[in-house]
């Protein structure tokens, strides 16, 4: 069984621990250097980049985690998840950094104020059918990627909502409170795969 850590300072952790736990995987909550170091894989959830960011700079986790995704561990981040591991990222508050590892530039709150939150129905050719339903809230969107990123979806008029590279998932959705879990299985074979 993959050991997966949630990255659990802010955010919707307990949905990724639900979905995770339910594909098999033996999940923990990381708050700290000593559980990071203990787990294959991260999930940083969905919630408030700008927090979860500042958050984890006092609780010493920036550069274990900056130094874990340098090492290739596996790590998916959803929504402000994704945002932290943009390597540039657009609108973002003062001061406000990221992880980076993902060679993308992202924009915080694409779609506008919480109330332009949306569902739709995702075609993402990797995972096949049914589409993905998708719930973006506040959501972020990837304005451009380096050569080595993979576009695994977008949205009608073509913004990409789903990328990865090498051991790097983003989705500008969460897919942790749709009961879909067809991305957090892809999350889970590239901890397997890499093991291997
Ligand atoms: N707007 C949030 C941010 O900037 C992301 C919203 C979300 O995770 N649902 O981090």
């Amino acid at each position: 069984r993959p050991r997966v850590g949630v990255l659990a300072l802010q955010g919707d952790v307990r949905e990724h621990v639900r979905v995770l736990a339910d594909q098999g995987a033996a999940v923990s909550l990381v708050r700290r250097p000593a559980e990071l170091a203990a787990v294959e894989g991260l999930v940083i959830p969905g919630g408030e980049s700008s927090v979860i960011d500042k958050l984890s700079r006092a609780f010493g986790m920036r550069e274990p985690i900056q130094e874990a995704i340098a090492r290739g561990m596996p790590v998916y981040g959803t929504c402000a998840g994704l945002i932290l591991l943009a390597d540039r990222i657009t609108d973002g508050i003062a001061g406000q950094q990221t992880f980076g590892g993902l060679d993308a530039t992202v924009r915080r709150n694409a779609f506008g104020s919480q109330v332009d939150s949306f569902e739709v129905d995702l075609d993402v050719p990797e995972l096949g059918d049914p589409p993905v339903h998708a719930v973006f809230i506040r959501a972020p969107i990837v304005e451009a990627v380096g050569s080595g990123v993979e576009i695994l979806s977008r949205l009608p008029g073509d913004r990409i909502v789903a990328v990865r590279q090498d051991a790097l998932l983003g989705t500008a959705f969460h897919p942790e409170v749709t009961g879909e879990h067809r991305f957090h299985e892809l999350f889970l074979d590239m901890i397997r795969g890499r093991a291997a």
